[in-house]
């Protein structure tokens, strides 16, 4: 038996997390992983049931939900308030709140469905970094900011046109934030996860959990593993954790190896 002197502390022992996307699929796993290393939560997303089954589920002690649409700024503010009243402090926000948006190739584009992709996925985490990051300023808070990017934030043709689009931008807001917040001791990084079986990824190809996770093996360059939204989260909760306490910038691909290896040549 370890001695519990020996036991290493919870990695996120009272900080205080605020995720988005939170009622489902990786935000979900992640608030899970957050509450078990000892962080208070809010979650926040726009399924309420969901969302307060998650919360209910780890304890309404440590964990509460939020509705907030990341579209409408006033929401996110009000979300980051909240935060601040409830717990006092915000030291770690995951901006993970995303969707897929229209299939449509590039001959067909969906212009509004363009637009309603980048103001999720892009302009929603602008507004959340921007209120996530002024809590932490005023309250002098040494804080992580994270977002959820995606390999289709460095290669195209992995996702649909507007949301590879609003991922590649989502890698460049990262590394913008970082320049002006690494001033105040905040680091900010992304992480970008392969096709992980989630409700995404499901309803938009219309598949079951195994059948993406079926796709994705068979794709994968890392052989013998299924990507779960666990593995995701455990990325997050590296760059939420004081272990990467100089780890700033970064975007942190959660893909085995599929980016960097040719998919055409075999050797
Ligand atoms: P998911 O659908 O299970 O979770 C996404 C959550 O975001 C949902 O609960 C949804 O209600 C919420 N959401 C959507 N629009 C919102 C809005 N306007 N305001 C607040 N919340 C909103 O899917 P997921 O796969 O867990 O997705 C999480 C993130 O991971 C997304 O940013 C997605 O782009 C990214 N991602 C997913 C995969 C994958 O294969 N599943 C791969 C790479 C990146």
């Amino acid at each position: 038996m370890i001695s519990p002197t020996k036991m290493s502390k919870p990695r996120l022992e009272g900080k205080v997390a605020l995720v988005t996307g939170a009622a489902s699929g990786i935000g979900e796993e992640a608030v899970r992983l957050f509450a078990e290393n000892g962080a208070y939560i809010v979650a926040a997303d726009v399924q309420d049931q969901l969302g307060h089954r998650v919360v209910e589920s780890i304890g309404l002690d440590k964990a509460s939900y939020r509705h907030c649409d990341v579209r409408d700024e006033k929401q996110v503010e009000e979300t980051v308030s909240y935060t601040l009243e409830k717990y006092g402090k915000l030291d770690v926000l995951f901006s993970n709140a995303g969707i897929i948006g229209p299939l449509t190739g590039i001959l067909e584009l969906d212009i509004e469905g363009f637009d309603n992709t980048m103001a999720t996925n892009v302009r929603g985490v602008a507004a959340t970094i921007k209120h996530g990051a002024r809590a932490m300023v005023a309250k002098n808070i040494r804080g992580s900011i994270i977002c959820t990017t995606s390999v289709a934030s460095t290669l195209g043709g992995t996702g649909p046109h507007a949301y590879t689009t609003s991922k590649h931008a989502l890698v460049g807001l990262v590394k913008t934030a970082c320049s002006e917040l690494g001033a105040y001791g905040i680091r900010v990084n992304s992480i970008s996860p392969f096709g992980v079986a989630t409700p995404l990824s499901c309803a938009a190809y219309n598949l079951q959990p195994d059948e993406v996770e079926g796709n994705s093996c068979a794709l994968a360059n890392l052989k013998g593993i299924v990507l779960k939204a666990r593995h995701v989260a455990e990325a997050a909760l590296f760059l939420a954790s004081d272990e990467s306490a100089y780890v700033s910038g970064h975007n942190l691909i959660v893909d085995g190896g599929f980016t960097v290896v040719s998919h055409r040549y075999g050797v």
